[in-house]
């Protein structure tokens, strides 16, 4: 038996990827529609959005993130998912 006490202790397992590595699944799982508006999109268009903003507790998780075309990123902001889709229905785009 070996002591493994000089072994550092690693603090980084766990932790989740960079949200961003996320971006061409959610492509996929969104067929390569906007969250938001579900206009088609190239995927440069797109961004990762944090469903639950990460400043309200929000995570890196994929299930925390979509992607949204620019317009609506800009319209969602850091306001929640249901008062985002409430705008989206006020205006017309879902
Ligand atoms: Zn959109």
């Amino acid at each position: 038996m070996h002591h493994r006490t000089q072994t550092p202790r690693r603090t980084d397992v766990g932790k989740l990827p960079p949200y961003k590595t996320h971006r061409h699944t959610l492509y996929g799982q969104q067929e390569g529609h906007c969250a938001g508006c579900k206009h088609h999109f190239p995927l440069r268009n797109l961004t990762v959005d944090h469903i639950v903003a990460k400043s309200k507790g929000g995570t890196d998780h994929i299930d925390n993130l979509q992607l949204l075309c620019g317009a609506c990123n800009s319209m969602k902001g850091t306001i929640s998912q249901a008062a985002f889709h409430a705008k989206l229905t006020k205006q017309g785009l879902r």
